[in-house]
């Protein structure tokens, strides 16, 4: 952080650190619970910031004290030139953890690029190890996503994670085998509910899981031990006991962690969106085309951070957020 410069503190006194950067709303998945099959209601190109305009903004966030960036979507790998950028992000002053999410299925070629770009963490959706399930899910290969995995193993980003969504009916067979596929790989785990974003999200919710009973079921298979993860973010983790693998559970509906909210959500265009569960937002875009200076840009997001709100409603509200997940990259 610059001298004399205010942290990023919210008016629930929490501190932010993290900026979930989406640098497309675009995917190459349809995945049952985040966008609709054929849709294509997806932002023009011009809408959404340039390389330039980005780094701009992160610059600003990391002055305030931002030192962790994570590059998201829709799927950040169909961004062209994706490498460029994550190498323009990981040279500012001040961050000092680059990160990606992303479904893999370009990762393959694109995982080396990145590692030398200076990403130095992977998370990779996969919700199921069968390929014929992956394929009604997702509406993709998994054979593609399973390279991309190998891919990344062998550029080097440590840790990986993989985000697996459990949807009741659907994956629910699978929690042991993606745990002893983790096993194998040195992989960490991480389980999901599922979230009312976007109507597709909201429809989704009839295959929700209570994780809280999941991580019993678990147990019951797997010595799991409390364990912990540096830069583990909203989920709380268990460890198989006497290996290395970790399982985290990230509860938004059975046990919300909003207390420790540490991040905001830049969507491609540039709208700065102050909880995934809420619809605070400030657009960023227009200040950044009219020329603002850097201290402009700076005041801009301080006084955007007076709206984040304490918490998200999913359970109360859950009619809330019509944005589709791939808008905020979750
Ligand atoms: N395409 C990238 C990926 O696959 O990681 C980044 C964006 S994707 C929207 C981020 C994560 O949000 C994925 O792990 C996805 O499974 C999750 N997700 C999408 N819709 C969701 C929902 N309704 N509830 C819970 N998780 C959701």
């Amino acid at each position: 952080m610059r001298e004399n410069k205010p942290a990023l503190i919210d008016p629930f006194g929490r501190r932010i650190e993290y900026v979930r950067l989406s640098v497309t709303d675009r995917c190459n998945l349809r995945c049952t619970y985040c966008l609709p099959k054929g849709f294509t209601g997806f932002e023009e190109s011009d809408e959404w910031l340039t390389f330039d305009e980005v780094e701009r903004a992160i610059g600003a966030f990391a002055r305030l004290g931002v030192s962790k960036v994570r590059l998201t979507g829709g799927e950040p790998l169909v961004r062209r030139d994706l490498p460029d950028l994550a190498a323009r992000l990981s040279k500012l002053p001040g961050i000092a953890d680059l990160s990606l999410s992303t479904n893999a299925v370009l990762l393959a070629q694109k995982a080396q690029a990145l590692y030398t770009a200076g990403v130095c963490r992977v998370n990779v959706s996969l919700d199921t190890l069968k390929p014929g399930r992956f394929a009604e899910i997702t509406g993709g290969r998994l054979d593609k996503v399973l390279d991309g995995l190998m891919a990344a193993k062998r550029a080097g980003f440590a840790p990986i994670k993989i985000n697996m969504v459990a949807l009741k009916g659907v994956n629910d067979d699978e929690f042991e085998d993606m745990v002893e596929f983790c096993l194998v790989h040195g992989f960490t785990l991480r389980l999901i509910e599922t979230m009312p974003v976007g109507d597709t999200g909201r429809k989704a919710t009839r295959y929700y899981l209570d994780l809280q009973k999941v991580k019993r079921r678990l147990a019951s298979r797997f010595d799991l031990i409390p364990g912990v993860m540096l830069g583990g973010g909203p989920a709380r983790y268990m460890q198989v006991a006497g290996t290395p693998l970790r399982i985290g559970f990230i509860t938004p509906i059975s046990q919300h962690f909003c207390a420790s909210c540490n991040r905001v959500r830049l969507s491609a265009d540039g709208t700065l969106y102050l909880c995934l569960g809420q619809n605070h937002r400030v657009g960023l875009r227009p200040l950044l085309r009219a020329g603002a200076t850097d201290d402009e840009l700076e005041a801009a997001i301080i006084d955007a951070l007076a709206l984040k709100p304490e918490r998200h409603e999913f359970r109360e509200k859950p009619r809330q957020v019509i944005r589709f997940m791939s808008m905020t990259g979750g």
